[in-house]
């Protein structure tokens, strides 16, 4: 029996993460913890009995509480919950399926406490990559990618000498808006940038997947995951997203990972990690798809992706910089007060007036969060 604690449990990753626990008997979730939604965490709570119940807020959990009274949960709130989750004795594995830098404290317990991650949080990786790797070596833990593209990297590197690696190809859809000019971009709508042609996952991401950011964050991600130097890591647009990301060995030989686009395979895949399992759901039929095609990312009009490859050259605080400025202007796009294109400008703008931190503590890490939102904030 494994038993698997899931942070961000209400949201896409979470719940597909509790599909898959749904689906095998022999996987326990002994914590759950959501942001807001305290309604769906109750119903998880119900079915999936944790012993561990965690919500953002005193008075959510209060009320919480008072709902699950007639269940053996202990109901924790905040930052000081998702820490006891992450160290909690009876888990094997901590699932990161939360939203942002707020999941960087209880990754790095969760690894002084030597449990594997299960990590779909990207932020933690692009903001704390240099703190979380060397630790998760020194405590002889896994961190077991649930992202697709880095999944698909993982599977493709499975009983290969690294040392024989020559880079890293890494596929993107293009996104909704592949093709279009900066001047077509102009006047997208919330509405157009949520509908990813492939995919089906938080607003957040789809609206990174559309400005080319996500892929962004991704080769910074994968930079930290498998010890690359960002020359060796390409980034190739894909449209069909039937090859999930690929790896090229010195003797030139590819090997890619395929599949139909479904996050269920990497999260099973990560849970399960060196073993394959039945997962139900539609399988690839070559006949049926016809062609694959590739082209070279648009980086003129999406700057989101060139932005990204920038501070992660530069490295030090700017990825924080660059991701913490994203997810105010997303937020600020997805709540219709600036428009599309105006997500990469402050992104730029941030990047152009921070005060670089060579070596950045965590401390310094959730400071520059704060003062890229507090710039933002005063400007915008
Ligand atoms: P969602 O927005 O769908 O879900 C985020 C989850 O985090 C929700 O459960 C939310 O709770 C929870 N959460 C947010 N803030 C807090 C907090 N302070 N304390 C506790 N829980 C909190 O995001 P996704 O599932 O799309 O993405 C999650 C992570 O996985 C991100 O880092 C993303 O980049 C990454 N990822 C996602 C993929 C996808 O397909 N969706 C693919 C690859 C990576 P609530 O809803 O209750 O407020």
């Amino acid at each position: 029996m494994k038993k698997i604690a899931i942070i961000g449990s209400t949201g896409s990753i979470g719940t597909q993460t509790l599909e898959v626990v749904r689906a095998n008997k022999d996987l326990k979730v002994v914590a759950l913890a959501a942001g807001n939604n305290g309604e769906l965490l109750e119903k998880q709570v119900r079915e999936f009995q944790p012993k561990y119940a965690c919500i953002s807020s005193e008075e959510k959990a209060k009320d919480l509480k008072v709902k699950l009274a007639d269940m053996q949960v202990t109901v924790l709130t905040g930052m000081e919950g998702l820490l006891t989750i992450a160290q909690m004795d009876e888990s094997d594995i901590l699932v990161t399926a939360i939203m942002g830098m707020v999941g960087i404290r209880p990754t790095i317990a969760a690894i002084q406490a030597g449990k594997d991650i299960a990590l779909a949080n990207k932020e933690t990786l692009v903001t704390a990559g240099h703190i979380i790797m060397p630790m998760a070596k020194k405590y002889g833990v896994q961190i077991l990618p649930v992202d697709s593209e880095h999944s698909a990297i993982f599977q493709c590197l499975h009983g290969e000498k690294r040392e024989q690696l020559s880079k890293l190809i890494i596929t993107a859809s293009g996104g909704p808006f592949r093709g279009k000019t900066r001047q077509e971009l102009m006047n997208i709508q919330v509405e157009d940038a949520l509908k990813h042609p492939n995919w089906v996952m938080g607003r957040k991401i789809t609206i990174d997947s559309s400005t080319l950011v996500n892929k962004g964050l991704e080769v910074m991600e994968a930079k930290w995951l498998f010890d690359v130097e960002l020359d060796n890591i390409q980034v190739v647009v894909h449209p069909q997203s039937v090859i999930h990301s690929m790896v090229e060995f010195q003797d030139g030989a590819v090997i890619a990972q395929l599949g139909t686009p479904d996050m269920k395979l990497p999260i099973q895949y990560a849970l399960y990690y060196p073993d394959r399992k039945f997962l139900a759901g539609e399988h690839l039929d070559f006949a049926k798809l016809g062609t694959m095609t590739f082209e070279k990312p648009d980086m003129e009009n999406f700057k989101g992706l060139s932005l990204a490859l920038q501070a992660a050259r530069k490295g030090g605080s700017l990825p924080t910089v660059f991701n913490a400025a994203n997810e105010l202007a997303v937020a600020k796009f997805l709540d219709h007060k600036i428009k599309y294109l105006e997500i990469t400008d402050m992104i730029e703008e941030s990047m152009n007036s921070h005060k670089f931190i060579e070596n950045p503590t965590v401390d310094d890490i959730l400071e520059v969060e704060q003062s890229v939102y507090e710039m933002i904030e005063s400007r915008w």
